[in-house]
């Protein structure tokens, strides 16, 4: 079993998102040098988000608003599934 740690919302910003899968316990992310996954905690106390993958012209973006109280936050996502040429 991979070591998850819990991460707060306010100190995520700034993650570089390599994979990420929402499961019963909420969102778990593994991000560039972080060695352990990490759950996303919101300042409610939550762990549940709705997660939108997004393609914008600067790149990828992983964006997330919690499902109790609405706070958002969005990350880079380098591990997006890009289409190749
Ligand atoms: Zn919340």
């Amino acid at each position: 079993m991979p070591m998850v740690r819990d991460l707060p919302l306010e100190d995520s910003q700034g993650l570089v998102i390599l994979h990420w899968h929402s499961s019963e316990e909420g969102l778990h992310i593994t991000a560039r040098g972080q060695h352990e996954e990490i759950r996303l905690r919101c300042g409610c106390g939550r762990c549940h988000w709705i997660i939108r993958e997004q393609f914008r012209p600067e790149g990828p973006r992983l964006v997330v608003s919690c499902h109790n109280c609405g706070r958002r936050m969005d990350f880079v996502l380098e591990g997006a599934g890009l289409p190749r040429p």
